[in-house]
C-alpha cells in the first residue's frame, strides 16, 4: 500500500511575524519533492499570514493545538472552527510538551482529535515514551494506551497521521535509530491492524519525530513503517527542505 510520504514542521513557539513569513517564501522557492506532503505548523498568531503567502501547491498548515469544543465562553483557547477560518487543514494534538508541561491526559486528547476530526480538521495525533518508561521497556505499552484512548473515540482514521515521538528524543538531538524507529512502527501498525482491520492500519501514515535533520533524514529512506517526519527545531531552518526531499 503507497503512502505518501509526509512531512510536519512543528515550529513550536518559536519566531516572529518575519521569520515566519521568511520560512515560507523560502519553501515557496525551494525545489520541494511534489510526492511529499508538507504541513507547517506556526504559531497561531501567524497561522493567518503563513497560509497567505504560500503558493506551493503540496504546503498546507496546521494549528499546534485546539480546542474540544465550540466556540463560546474559553479564554486563551483556540476553536478548531477559528482555525478553519484562517485556511489551515490540519491540528497537532497530542504533542508530548502538552501532555507533560500542560498535562493534557489521554482523555483529553481523544476528545480533541475526535471534535477536530468531527468538524473538518485533520490530525497529526503525537503518542510517544519517556525515558523513564523506555528504560522500564515500556514503549509500546504506553503508546497502545495513547491510541487506544482515541480509538475508543473515533472510528475513521483516514484523516489521521500518527506521529510516534519517543520523549527522549525530542530537542534532544539523540534519536531513534532508523532500526528501531522502524520496529517501534512496524509493531504499532500491527496493533492498529488489530484493533481497526488490516486496511485502515496499512492506510494510516506513521511519522518519526524527534531531533530529525537534515543529516540523517535520508537514513530513514528504506524503512517501510517510517511514513514521514514531524520536526521540531529542524523546520526553521533551511535544512528542512532537504527533509522534505530526503526520499528522492
Ligand atoms: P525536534 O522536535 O525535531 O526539535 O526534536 C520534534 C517535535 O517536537 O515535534
Amino acid at each position: 500500500m503507497a503512502r505518501t510520504f509526509f512531512v510536519g514542521g512543528n515550529f513550536k513557539m518559536n519566531g516572529t511575524l518575519e521569520s515566519t513569513k521568511s520560512i515560507v517564501e523560502k519553501l515557496n522557492s525551494a525545489p520541494l519533492a511534489s510526492d511529499a506532503e508538507v504541513v507547517i505548523s506556526p504559531s497561531f498568531p501567524y497561522l493567518a499570514a503563513a497560509k497567505s503567502i504560500i503558493t506551493a501547491k503540496n504546503i498546507s498548515v496546521a494549528a499546534q493545538n485546539s480546542a474540544d469544543r465550540p466556540n463560546g465562553a474559553f479564554t486563551g483557547e483556540v476553536s478548531v472552527a477559528q482555525i478553519k477560518d484562517v485556511g489551515a487543514d490540519w491540528v497537532i494534538i497530542g504533542h508530548s510538551e502538552r501532555r507533560t508541561i500542560i498535562k493534557e491526559s489521554d482523555e483529553l486528547i481523544a476528545d480533541k482529535t475526535k471534535y477536530a476530526l468531527d468538524n473538518g480538521l485533520k490530525v497529526i495525533l503525537c503518542i510517544g515514551e519517556t525515558f523513564e518508561e523506555k528504560q522500564a521497556n515500556k514503549t509500546l505499552e504506553v503508546c497502545e494506551r495513547q491510541l487506544s484512548a482515541v480509538i475508543s473515540k473515533i472510528s475513521d482514521w483516514t484523516n489521521v497521521v500518527v506521529a510516534y515521538e519517543p520523549v527522549w528524543a525530542i530537542g534532544t538531538g539523540l534519536a531513534a535509530t532508523p532500526e528501531d524507529a522502524q520496529n517501534i512502527h512496524a509493531d504499532l501498525r500491527k496493533f492498529l491492524s488489530e484493533k481497526l482491520g488490516k486496511s485502515v492500519a496499512d492506510s494510516l501514515r506513521i511519522i518519526y519525530g524527534g531531533s530529525v535533520n537534515g543529516a540523517n533524514a535520508t537514513s530513514f529512506k528504506d524503512k517501510a513503517d517510517v511514513d514521514g517526519f514531524l520536526v521540531g527545531g529542524a523546520s526553521l531552518k533551511p535544512e528542512f527542505i532537504d527533509i522534505v526531499n530526503s526520499r528522492q
